[in-house]
């Protein structure tokens, strides 16, 4: 038979008529009256309710009706007299799909802590919290899809499987088709891990950026948005080893073209998020604000999640140059200890504590930081003119960082010079061999170019609220995890 889904008969206009609701138990209550038995299917935040007449079934049957449980019930559908939903369902039939021994069943009604979820990731989803987070998820990836189709961008498949290091942080994850009883090796006895792949070295990829750059310079603006991989052994709350970017790159764009999109794209999705998800995103709301109650008094976010979304969404972000905002750190005394961690000084790499006092206690905004120094940035980067107002070289590059979380976007214009990116190759010591592709495009008919990546997972962290990067993702992969 079919059915609709929970979430379309809740929004029924009409009643009377026989429905069947099939989904997973939340609650069963008996009174005296009547049994209640809350069902959620994961189309939407809300349950349904099924009413029953005490002895109108089986002692048996409704004995396997536990939280968890697998049921089909049929029945009118009637306007429902109890506070909380407008329609609820007369049962008249009820079937058991699987049940869930309540013994055993880890899932109960209540609040479980996230740590306790994390544990059981495979069952995670059923519960409010997750199915809340899985479908905002959801409908951020649609939105980012039709962001850039909407705009004009071709969406580009890049390889998951590659032989370039685009970042050249040497996070990578090799892959392997040897035959690891019998490995090759070099004439000095040592293992032969440049054969690996098929006879050559391969790896998974940390950025579709490069081929990205190939895409923009024949096909004019696209995007790539697929998953990356780290081998970061950092257990971060904001860090995961498999996670999904996107990496829009446009031809004819500029340091300040780039900024602009990236700030008109992230507006863009969080208020598709807040248009969209309202349910979900109240749900999480009130399950923050429960926890904020927890808190010590000066711990407290003084926004709610909904008023921190609006404020991004209605404002114009912070710009200014990584040399500008050296000045300010320097002169600036965090709270809580008088001081940073990592000392502060130009020509290092901010820090989490950096981004995130920019952002949260000075401009109290999100940031876009540009003109970082040439050093401590990837060799791809547009190098600008030597200026007095910054002590050492920088490039044209643009971090966006967000309150709660730090760097959400890293960018840049790229070098499209091509002496000047050989120079910097050779400098950095890269071998250029691998990168004669790359560097052609800069051979025939090269362009200014630029784009970004933005972390999908950190996106979602900040707008759901959530604290840990690994709540965010249905399969979270870290040092630590990765049983299924
Ligand atoms: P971070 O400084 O936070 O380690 P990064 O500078 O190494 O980030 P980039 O190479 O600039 O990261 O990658 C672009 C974006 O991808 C980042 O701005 C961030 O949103 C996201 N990102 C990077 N590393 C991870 C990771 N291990 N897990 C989840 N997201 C990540
Ligand atoms: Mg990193
Ligand atoms: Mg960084
Ligand atoms: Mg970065």
């Amino acid at each position: 038979m079919s059915y609709l889904p929970i979430k379309q008969l809740l929004q029924s206009t009409t009643t009377g008529h026989e429905v069947t609701v099939k989904g997973w138990v939340r609650t069963k209550r008996e009174s005296k009256n009547a049994i209640f038995i809350a069902l959620n299917d994961g189309s939407t935040i809300n349950n349904i309710q099924a009413v029953a007449e005490p002895g109108q079934f089986s002692e048996d049957l409704i004995k396997l009706v536990t939280t968890g449980a697998c049921v089909a019930i049929t029945g009118q559908l009637v306007e429902s007299l109890g506070s909380g939903q407008s329609v609820e369902v007369k049962a008249a039939n009820i079937h058991i799909y699987g049940p869930a021994d309540p013994e055993k069943y880890p899932l109960q009604p209540k609040r479980h802590s996230l740590e306790f979820l994390r544990e059981i990731a495979h069952l995670r989803p059923r519960t409010n919290t997750f199915s809340a987070i899985l479908r905002i998820r959801h409908a951020l990836a649609f939105a980012v899809n039709k962001y850039f189709n909407d705009n004009g961008f071709f969406y580009l498949h890049t390889p998951i499987i590659t032989a370039s290091d685009a970042e050249g942080a040497g996070e990578m994850f090799r892959v392997t088709t040897l035959d690891l009883d019998n490995l090759p090796r070099t004439e000095e006895g040592k293992i032969n891990f440049s054969e690996d792949f098929f006879g050559r070295e391969a790896n998974l990829t940390v950025s579709g950026q490069l081929e990205g750059e190939l895409g923009a310079l024949a096909l004019g603006k696209i995007y790539t948005f697929g998953p990356t991989f780290r081998a970061e052994n950092s257990n971060t709350t904001r860090h995961l080893a498999e996670f999904w970017m996107i990496e829009p790159e446009m031809a004819f764009y500029e340091l300040e073209d780039n900024m602009n999109l990236a700030e008109d794209f992230v507006k863009y999705v969080i208020r598709y998020a807040l248009e969209n998800c309202a349910d979900d995103l109240a749900f999480l709301e009130n399950r923050l604000k429960e926890e904020e109650k927890t808190k010590k008094k000066e711990e407290q976010s003084d926004m709610s999640l909904l008023e921190k979304l609006r404020f991004v969404v209605d404002n114009d972000f912070q710009r200014l140059t990584y040399t500008e905002a050296i000045d300010i750190l320097v002169n600036s005394k965090p709270a809580k200890k008088g001081q940073f961690q990592f000392e502060v000084k130009w020509g290092i790499d901010l820090q989490s504590e950096h981004e995130r006092y920019l952002v949260e206690k000075h401009f109290k905004k999100p940031v876009i930081l540009t003109n970082y120094p040439r050093e401590i940035k990837a060799f791809y980067m547009k190098q600008d003119e030597e200026s007095s107002a910054s002590p050492g070289p920088t490039v044209r590059a643009m971090d966006v960082l967000f309150p709660g979380i730090g760097e959400i976007i890293g960018g840049s214009q790229r070098e499209d010079d091509l002496d000047k990116l050989m120079a910097r190759i050779h400098e950095i010591g890269i071998e250029p061999e691998g990168l004669w592709w790359y560097l052609e495009t800069r051979k025939f008919g090269s362009a200014p170019h630029a784009g970004f990546g933005l972390g999908f997972e950190r996106l979602v962290l900040f707008v759901t609220g959530m604290g840990n990067i690994r709540d965010v993702i249905p399969f979270p992969r870290t040092p630590k995890s990765a049983e299924f």
